[in-house]
């Protein structure tokens, strides 16, 4: 079983968002003033889901925006083929 520690996991959260790096799965900037529901703000990524054997340590933690999490997530369950659009 992994001990969820939610100090540890707000101090991981307060260490990524101190060094304001841009989103891990799109690569571009997170605007860290963007209210927490807002779909651009900032979340904490499991690069490997917890629920896939991940760690919950930092080296496993990334910024990414929320947007970009949920659309990860979704792809997990539901792969989508096409690709939409080039990056800009
Ligand atoms: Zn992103």
């Amino acid at each position: 079983m992994i001990k969820r520690d939610s100090a540890t996991r707000h101090k991981h959260r307060a260490r990524i968002r101190k060094d304001q790096p841009a989103c891990h799965i799109c690569g571009k900037p997170i605007d860290y003033t963007l209210p927490h529901l807002d779909p651009w703000s900032f979340v904490v990524d499991h690069v490997i889901p917890l629920a896939k054997g991940g760690s919950d340590d930092l080296s496993n933690k990334k910024a990414a925006h929320r947007e970009c999490n949920s659309k990860k997530r979704a792809r997990l369950v539901a792969p989508i083929v096409r690709r939409s659009g080039s990056l800009t």
